[in-house]
């Protein structure tokens, strides 16, 4: 991207319709010039202005003048070994770095996308904890992470997981103006039900998410079948206590009409027992939830994977749970794309 460093520019993915209409304004244009400009970023998804045929020349000449298509640029690819997953290094402008995760499987291409550099969550567990919180990632830093991987990707992508760096509930805003974005029909056109949002539990924001009624899919990570085995793994279960997050989740899943995802990381020697499996069946009952046990994958520190036996002691004990149980067998463990491997070293 040869631009100055040294000026003033704008960048254009992550920009709203309204937010084009006023950079066309801002450049003496007419602001429908603005939702043309919508249409090829997101709708055509073409980032080379001079493609942009409808739009006149002198416009064009400006907008390159005065704006870049991408706020991130792709350091490196690593593919695991089947091909399936392969996982990105992208840059921020500031140099800072994240990654992002593209996997196949059958029908489905889902990727999972950063939403911070870093995080502040600090779940013993997670290797993004360990480079701590760095900054948030602005909505087109979000975005970007599709429209880079959709280019790379041989088929069409099918879902959409915030899963990656960072806890999405404490960048709500960015978050939920990415997910726009990602849904937006005269854009990406996303059906809403593609988009997951994963949180640690963030009581007030799921509140928030709530009571604006967005329909994009909540999960929640549990990760312990009690309050006290919860707080030994993740810290933030003390201003975020199990029973308050599970009354949050059930007025969720009530008001919104849909089904609420739990995450259950399982770890050996910390929540894989019978009885954690039995305590889990009997607290999610009563609500309209998905269960999706996730075998921990190891980041180098205490923390282990159960053996296989065990995995299915404790998933055979949920057999008759009232609620479906989905198990994550992560793809890109090889290539540390797996569930709370992603870390990177700047920052
Ligand atoms: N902060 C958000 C989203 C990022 S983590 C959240 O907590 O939901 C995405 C998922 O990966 C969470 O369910 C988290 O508990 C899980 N996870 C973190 N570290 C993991 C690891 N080493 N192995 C397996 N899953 C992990």
């Amino acid at each position: 991207m040869n631009h100055p460093r040294n000026l003033e520019y704008q960048v254009l993915v992550g920009q709203s319709k309204t937010q084009l209409e006023l950079f066309a304004e801002s450049l003496g244009e007419q602001s429908y010039r603005g939702r043309q400009l919508f249409d090829w970023l997101y709708h055509q998804k073409n980032d080379i202005i001079d493609e942009m045929t409808d739009l006149p020349a002198l416009f064009r000449e400006q907008v390159k003048k005065s704006a870049i298509v991408h706020p991130l640029v792709q350091v490196t690819q690593s593919d695991s070994g089947s091909k399936q997953t392969k996982k990105f290094l992208f840059q921020l402008q500031d140099g800072n770095q994240i990654e992002s995760v593209l996997m196949k499987e059958k029908d489905r291409t889902t990727i999972c996308i950063s939403t911070q550099v870093g995080c502040a969550v600090n779940c013993d567990f997670c290797a993004t904890a360990a480079m701590g919180f760095i900054q948030n990632l602005s909505a087109g830093e979000i975005v970007d992470q599709f429209l880079q991987l959709k280019k790379l990707s041989s088929g069409p992508i099918t879902n959409v997981v915030f899963m990656g760096m960072g806890e999405p509930l404490l960048n709500y805003k960015n978050v939920i103006a990415a997910a726009d974005l990602l849904h937006d029909p005269d854009g990406i056109n996303m059906g809403a039900k593609r988009i997951t949002i994963s949180t640690a539990g963030i009581i007030p924001k799921i509140k928030q998410f709530t009571a604006e009624a967005h329909k994009y899919k909540l999960a929640i990570s549990l990760n312990g079948s009690t309050q006290e085995q919860r707080l030994k793994t993740m810290p933030i279960s003390a201003a975020q206590p199990l029973e308050e997050l599970l009354a949050a989740a059930t007025c969720y899943s009530r008001e919104n009409k849909t089904r609420v995802t739990f995450e259950y990381v399982l770890i050996k020697d910390i929540n894989e027992k019978i009885e954690d499996a039995r305590r889990l069946q009997e607290m999610l009952s009563p609500i309209n939830c998905k269960l999706n046990v996730i075998p921990y994958n190891e980041t180098g520190g205490v923390y282990a994977r159960p053996d296989d036996e065990k995995i299915q002691t404790f998933l055979s004990a949920l057999k008759k749970a009232p609620f479906p149980v989905t198990v994550r067998w992560s793809k890109g463990v090889g290539i540390d794309a797996g569930c709370g491997q992603l870390a990177t070293k700047t920052g």
